[in-house]
């Protein structure tokens, strides 16, 4: 920006809404840093079923919080972390993980970690950061919020696409259970639940390419970010 300060752009939305292939191609277009506010979520969630920590024991979960060790990067420019000092890569997509996390992203002394964790990022520079909470917590004075959503039945349909090409899932009504489940779970916490933040534009790209989404985007940054 102008004046110096750190410019944020918020992308918050529901599980498969486009928001993460949306999120890293506005900051590629633009040389912002990405940051995948949900892959901290899934990083303690992996943690956990690493250390066979139930996830739905707080207590426990406090003391996996406490005793882990995280360390954050840039690199290509995306945000990276380790914890304990290993990469829990493309781990934090399994099964295991997905199932888990929404329970663990209910604990508000968790929560509370990764928020701090994920406002700390603003120190690599100017960020697009896609999550559930983002416009409504972590960053609620960004410059620019989008909420982003797409009809169940399109999300399934494209989450179903991205497992089928990974070899995983080939059921798509399963699919759009697991992500009904995790909506509605996302949603219905106490706890910086799921909503359309304060002052957000609503996408909805059900009928839109992910390029339009992209293109719209980056010409509103650009026309106002100065
Ligand atoms: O975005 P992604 O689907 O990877 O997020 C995984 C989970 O992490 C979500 O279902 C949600 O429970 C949690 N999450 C959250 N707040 C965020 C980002 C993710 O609660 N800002």
């Amino acid at each position: 920006m102008k004046d110096g300060s750190i410019l944020i752009i918020g992308i918050d939305g529901p599980a498969a809404s486009g928001k993460s292939t949306v999120s890293r191609l506005v900051a590629e277009k633009l040389g912002y840093v990405y940051v995948d506010s949900g892959s901290l979520y899934r990083g303690m969630t992996w943690k956990a079923v690493r250390e066979g920590v139930d996830v739905k024991n707080t207590d426990d979960m406090i003391q996996l919080r406490d005793r882990s060790n995280w360390e954050f990067f840039v690199e290509n420019r995306v945000v990276r972390f380790t914890i304990d000092g290993e990469d829990p890569g493309s781990q934090i997509r399994s099964e295991a993980v997905r199932e888990r996390v929404s329970d663990v992203a209910a604990i508000p002394e968790i929560r509370e970690f990764i928020v701090s964790q994920l406002r700390d990022t603003a120190r690599f520079g100017d960020l697009v950061m896609e999550g559930r909470d983002i416009g409504s917590v972590v960053f609620p004075e960004a410059q620019f919020k989008y909420y982003l959503d797409a009809d169940p039945e399109e999300r399934a349909r494209r989450r179903h696409q991205e497992l089928v090409s990974r070899e995983e899932e080939s059921d798509v009504n399963k699919v759009l259970n697991s992500l009904q489940r995790r909506d509605a779970k996302d949603s219905g916490r106490k706890t910086a639940p799921l909503q359309i933040p304060l002052g957000a534009e609503v996408i909805n790209s059900t009928r839109m390419s992910i390029d339009e989404v992209v293109a719209h985007i980056v010409s509103e940054v650009v026309a106002k970010r100065n």
